[in-house]
């Protein structure tokens, strides 16, 4: 507005004679007070002039319009303390006495000690026309004070925005039950939130946390390094925000895994980091299930060792650590011979003791650095890790070999398995995964066919072997469709009068391409594939309509045996009508038909098997059990089925001599069958040497190529009438 009083008041009287003078320097001083009123009625801000008694002496326009003050009493030299108490007055300062009271003190020292100190000072208050002002006072020398006045409102007011802001998401965020931090990189101060601090068992007396770079003290060393990585890659822009999941030590020193993520939100001219916030996420649960989720997935509950999931990973690591350093590796398939027997007999929980058992004899026959795994069942296999040429490979295979022929003490039982392994080598065989452990596999199956208890080594046959298979498993489709199979008929002879009652229906396959093919060769194929049973069937069905020829043409009593696979009682058809059912459909007695079966499936324990054996008793099918002495050869356990025939297996009767531990054995077998109620016949009989040794031991039947081979039907009836003359 204005300077207050007009120039005369700023100027002493001055004598006569100086007149012009003083005219000059009245002009002058009103040209100076012209000036300071426009500057002061130029500038944002407000000023009140105070003289040395606290009277206001100069004002501007914009001090009326900021303060709200009439300018008549601004005009009107007002003191302080009577400005002070028109604004409590009209309100200025509400009901706030602290601020009324601060205010007063301010008026009485700006005027009492800026007159000492010339120090200025300032402060916020609120107006009534609802504005902020920032007060400055400039005490002068000689007792007077300059008071500006700068409007701070919207200044105020976007510094509460903002905060209300910060307020706003701090609740949101807190309320997903993250915590929050804000960290100011450069000073390296951090707010934590409370929740923040609960969560890792900390409170608000652990102010230390704020401090530069104590939060990363907590964080797990093994964490570290890739924590700084994801908050670098940040900070250089690499990455969009960062986010990292990490260990952090909580109070009790317990360790909690955290999902910590966050962003840059102001950075420096250089585009350096200022400030950063984000939170953090407790994931402790989370990470704890993936854990046990990653354990179950790569090791065996059982044993602890790794399973084949983790064998494969090992594999691809040792692969790579040999191509690079020129190692060779050896791979090693391992099967417990006899293992299926224990289990089945002693239970699954002496089973699962031998195989934990098993797992440390052969973890302790390997270095540290080498893999053992699990690859299910019985089954382990071994990484021999950084083989040199000279490595007593063969050793540590016997070595392996001597540890699981030990006796397994199980409780109370003593037990003894054996193992079968196959070995491949890496470059050597194979170079791929795959390929190794088909390797290792096949080998494997050669020492358990070569006998058991011993070790083989991957050859290239074994692979022309193996592919042979997979080529046999296709056509075997074909086989039946196309009528491929035959049954031939091998007589049973009875020995104390060498009459024929009985043949053994026996399957060939004559394959388009590659002639005869042996039932040894796939029957196993069969089994593995499921094939088994609709190949069985249709023998069952071959033989019995043979015998019904036989019973009415030949010989009312007649009986074909027909071999039946383990693979047939487990993988029974639904649909398939049980065999004495279809007997009596074609009007035969179940007694027509005897139905071979091998040790090994009385050891399955399974009601199905048992139920099954029952059938074929209650419809008069009698049972006869193979190859009897290559098995578990368990007398007692015949006891517990109704077994009819006992087959005594031809590596008994082909070195069959007088005085031999051979015809020992076969006089035991048969002293102990008869006493059980039970028929004895000898397989493979080939010299009239045998059959006699055979006949005076009491052998019931004998059959074998001293009498004939399995020859077709036409050919049988030739055979026995060629006998009866
Ligand atoms: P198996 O049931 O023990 O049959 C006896 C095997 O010994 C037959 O071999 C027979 O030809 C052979 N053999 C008979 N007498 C002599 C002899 O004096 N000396 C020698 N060295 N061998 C003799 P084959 O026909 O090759 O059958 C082999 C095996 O295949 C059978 O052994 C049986 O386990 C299985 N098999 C054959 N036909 C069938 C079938 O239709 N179903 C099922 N599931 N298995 C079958
Ligand atoms: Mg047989
Ligand atoms: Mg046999």
């Amino acid at each position: 507005m204005s300077v207050t009083g007009s120039a005369a008041d700023l100027s002493a009287p001055a004598p006569l004679e100086t007149e012009t003078a003083l005219r000059q320097l009245n002009a002058s001083l009103l040209e100076k007070a012209r000036l300071l009123q426009s500057t002061l009625s130029s500038i944002s801000q407000g000023i009140l002039v105070f003289d040395a008694q606290g009277r206001v002496t100069i004002f501007n326009a914009r001090a009326c319009e900021l303060l709200a003050l009439p300018e008549s009493l601004l005009a009107s030299h007002p003191s302080v303390q009577a400005l002070a108490s028109y604004q409590v007055e009209r309100g200025d300062f509400g009901q706030n006495a602290e601020l009324v009271d601060l205010h007063a003190r301010h008026c009485v020292l700006g005027v009492a000690s800026g007159a000492q100190d010339g120090l200025p000072f300032h402060y916020l208050r609120v107006t009534t026309a609802g504005r902020t002002l920032e007060v400055n006072t400039q005490a002068l020398p000689d007792g007077s004070m300059v008071r500006t006045f700068a409007d701070v409102t919207d200044l105020v007011q976007a510094q509460a925005t903002l905060q209300k802001n910060e307020e706003r998401w701090t609740l949101a965020l807190e309320s997903s039950g993250d915590g929050v931090w804000d960290w100011h990189v450069q000073s390296g101060v951090e707010f934590y939130s409370k929740r923040l601090l609960e969560i890792l068992g900390y409170d608000a007396s652990d102010v230390h946390l704020q401090a530069r770079g104590e939060f990363d003290k907590l964080i797990h060393p093994d964490d570290l390094a890739q924590l700084l990585r994801a908050r670098q890659d940040h900070f250089d822009g690499r990455a969009k925000s960062y986010s990292d999941e990490h260990r952090v030590r909580c109070k009790d020193g317990s360790w909690k895994w955290m999902l910590s993520r966050g962003m840059v939100i102001s950075r420096d001219a250089q585009g350096l980091p200022l400030r950063m916030i984000g939170t953090h996420t407790d994931v402790t649960d989370r990470k704890r299930a993936e854990v046990l989720i990653w354990q179950q997935a790569h090791f065996d509950p059982l044993t602890g060792l790794p399973n084949r999931n983790m064998l494969h990973d090992r594999m691809a690591q040792e692969l790579k650590r040999s191509k690079r350093d020129g190692f060779q590796l050896a791979v090693l398939f391992i099967d417990l011979d006899h293992f299926k027997e224990v289990n089945d007999s002693l239970g699954h929980d002496s089973g699962d003791r031998l195989l934990v058992e098993a797992a440390r004899r052969i973890c302790a026959c390997v270095r540290e650095s080498d893999t053992v795994a699990r690859m299910g069942g019985d089954e382990f296999a071994v990484i021999l890790t950084e083989l040199l040429d000279g490595s007593n490979l063969e050793g540590i295979l016997q070595k392996m070999l001597q540890a699981l022929e030990a006796v397994f003490e199980l409780d109370k039982d003593r037990v003894f398995v054996s193992a079968s392994i196959g070995v491949t080598l890496y470059p050597l065989d194979a170079s791929a995964i795959e390929d190794l452990f088909k390797n290792a596999d096949q080998a494997m199956y050669v020492a358990k066919g070569a006998g058991r208890n011993r070790f083989s080594f991957f050859t290239p046959a074994l692979q022309e072997a193996a592919q042979n298979r997979v080529r046999l498993t296709n056509d075997l489709h074909d086989g039946l469709v196309k009528e491929q199979f035959r049954v031939l008929y091998q007589p049973i002879v009875e020995l104390a009068s060498g009459a024929v009652h009985k043949a053994e229906a026996l399957i060939r396959w004559h394959h388009p391409t590659r002639g005869l093919i042996s039932p040894a060769d796939f029957i196993p194929i069969a089994e593995s594939t499921g094939l088994i049973v609709d190949i069985g069937e249709w023998v069952f069905q071959q033989a019995s309509r043979q015998v019904q020829a036989w019973r009415l043409r030949l010989d009312p009593d007649f009986q074909i045996s027909v071999n039946k696979s383990p693979a047939q009682f487990q993988r029974r058809g639904k649909s398939k009508t049980p065999w004495a059912q279809q007997l009596q459909a074609m009007g035969l007695p179940g007694s027509s038909i005897v139905v071979e079966i091998t040790e090994g499936l009385l050891l399955d324990t399974s009601a199905s098997v048992a139920d099954q054996l029952l059938e074929l008793h209650d419809g008069g099918i009698q049972v006869s059990l193979d190859d009897f002495g290559t098995g578990y050869s368990s007398l007692s356990y015949l006891q517990r089925f109704d077994i009819d025939f006992v087959k005594i297996d031809q590596s008994f009767v082909r070195y069959l001599i007088p005085d031999s531990t051979d015809l020992t054995l076969c006089q035991a077998i048969i002293a102990m069958a008869h006493a059980l109620g039970m028929k004895v016949i000898a397989e493979g009989v080939e010299t009239a040497q045998q059959r006699d040794l055979l006949a005076a031991a009491g052998c019931d039947y004998g059959q074998g190529y001293l009498f004939s081979r399995p020859i077709a039907a036409t050919d049988f009836e030739a055979f026995l009438s060629a006998r009866q003359t």
